[in-house]
């Protein structure tokens, strides 16, 4: 008897290695077929950035070719998942659809929608947690209740991964798999299968519609394999005084490639966090110097950083919509047009901001430090609600997270979860600290190159040096007084 057909539905998971839900199905039969399903609902968004759409389409032109490697095949199929899926599942004649779960609310309703309609047509479903190294459920204070605050969050989190070690190495790609013969389908079901609306070879961003011409500067590289290669090269420097040995105080350095350009394949899922995991493991066993201990360890805590948001959006799916401290919802924000626009295009005056920006509009992708002085420096400096920032982001970031940027950008506005009351970056401090050598500003503003270091940090550039480049479009210190008072004006609570 032929084995029972199971289908393997993709989503943010872009990957055959390490794929918990795909593993659950190639253990239960070798007759697994793949899954993506290019849904309207996601492609059309308008925060879509391009840079994501190369990023997903690059990605899958990959996990097709992985499918075939493995003895079978994916499917990708345009439309609308809650109808498509159940669809597939018939014209294919799986017994069972398998995924893991997501955390953003989107998501979490659509695979309602889809788990019903395949229950309704007598299809089984499995799903389960992949993304996560502990599932939002399994982390709660004494209370029981989900963290607000990253630091409890982070021990309970250590403590739980550090305590389920064994558990956590990667597990292979499934080989050997059985492909589906479409000319041997039942004559019942033949006509499901023609009737999907299958592409026979993955799109391009370009056919999508989207054109992203910063694949070169994106430090984010799509595919499994790239982002294996990525990681290696990333934690074997832990042995060898690489990228990851020297992660602190080296992520701090916009102008050094002192992080892993990891975030769009953890976010896509062409990465795992028990690949990433393991491979800080592997680096820490080899360590020897305090600094690489030290750094092995402040990158462990970005990836908490990383499930501590993806857990608050999945228990606080509010958290979508707008501050989660309420008095944020009254702050009376100037959001001037003409002064969020200089901020998108990097036209403020204010170097570091403006490389910053050029680097995101260039390249897709920006340096931690700098998504954190550009996000202060729009709220606090240009007094413009952080959601007009949140979004910018999303309509530009390859690795555009709602549970990432949302976090980020709440704790950068104060409005957040985050107990720190007000956070307010001097650029030019931040600059002079983590640019010293303005490399990054002169990289990303080619137009000043010529001017003196002191003056790219400090912003005070002469006017004959300037040449067309604008002057600082508000001071400092002005809307400093300015954000603190509207500040301390606002209802407590
Ligand atoms: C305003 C703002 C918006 C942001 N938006 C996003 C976003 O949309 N998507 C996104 O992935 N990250 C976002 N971040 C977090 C962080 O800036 C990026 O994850 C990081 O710059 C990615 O670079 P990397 O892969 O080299 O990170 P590394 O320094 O190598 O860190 C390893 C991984 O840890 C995770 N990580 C690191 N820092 C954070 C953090 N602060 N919050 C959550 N996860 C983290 C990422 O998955 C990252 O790939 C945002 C931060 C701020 C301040």
């Amino acid at each position: 008897m032929a084995p029972e057909r199971w289908l393997f539905w993709h989503r943010r998971d872009l990957r055959l290695a390490d794929n918990l839900g795909l593993a659950a199905a190639a253990a239960a039969t070798p007759a697994v077929t793949g899954l993506y399903v290019l849904d309207p609902a996601i492609l059309s968004d308008p925060l879509m950035a391009p840079a994501r759409v190369w990023f997903l389409c690059q990605s899958l032109r990959e996990l097709a070719d992985h499918w075939r490697a493995a003895g079978s095949r994916l499917l990708i199929l345009q439309g609308e998942p809650s109808a498509l899926v159940p669809l597939a599942a018939r014209a294919v004649g799986a017994a069972v659809v398998a995924w893991n779960r997501e955390v953003e609310p989107y998501g979490r309703e659509r695979d309602r929608q889809v788990a019903a309609a395949l229950q309704g047509q007598g299809t089984r479903v499995l799903v389960d947690w992949d993304q996560l190294l502990v599932a939002p459920e399994a982390i709660r204070t004494g209370a029981g209740e989900p963290y607000r605050v990253y630091g409890p969050f982070l021990r309970n989190w250590r403590g739980q991964v550090e305590g389920r070690a064994g558990n956590l190495e990667p597990v292979e790609a499934p080989i050997g798999l059985l492909d589906l013969d479409p000319a041997a389908l039942p004559a019942e079901i033949a006509p499901l299968w023609a009737a999907l609306p299958r592409l026979e070879v993955p799109p391009t961003a370009e056919e999508l519609g989207f054109r992203f011409a910063g694949a070169d500067l994106c430090p984010c590289r799509p595919g499994e394999a790239a982002a294996l290669a990525q990681l290696q090269a990333f934690a074997d420097g832990g042995v060898n005084g690489g990228p990851l040995a020297a992660y602190e105080p080296g992520r701090n350095f916009p102008g050094e490639a002192g992080t892993s350009g990891l975030s769009a394949a953890l976010s896509f899922g062409s990465l795992s966090p028990r690949q990433a995991w393991a491979a800080a493991q592997g680096a820490r066993a080899l360590a020897r110097s305090e600094e690489a201990f030290r750094s092995i360890g402040v990158w462990e805590q970005e990836l908490a950083w990383r499930e501590f948001y993806q857990q608050a959006l999945f228990h606080f799916p509010e958290l979508a919509d707008g501050p989660y401290r309420s008095q944020w919802r009254h702050f009376p924000w100037d959001n001037d047009p003409a002064r969020f626009q200089a901020w998108c295009h990097g036209l403020t005056g204010v170097p570091i901001v403006d490389a910053a920006m050029r680097q995101l509009e260039a390249s897709g992708w920006m340096h931690n430090r700098c998504r954190m002085v550009v996000a202060s420096f729009l709220v606090k400096d240009l007094i413009v609600d952080w959601r007009w920032g949140e979004r910018a982001f999303m309509e530009r970031l390859v690795d555009g997270d709602l549970a990432a940027n949302n976090g980020g950008w709440q704790w950068s506005a104060s409005s957040g979860m985050d107990p720190k009351p007000l956070r307010i970056f001097n650029p030019f401090t931040q600059a002079s600290k983590f640019d010293p050598e303005a490399t990054y500003i002169r990289r990303w503003l080619p137009e000043l190159a010529h001017v003196a270091t002191a003056d790219l940090i400090s912003g005070d550039i002469a006017p004959l040096e300037r040449r067309g480049y604008p002057v600082p479009i508000v001071s400092h210190k002005v809307q400093q007084a300015r954000f603190k008072a509207l500040h301390a004006a606002l209802p407590r609570g």
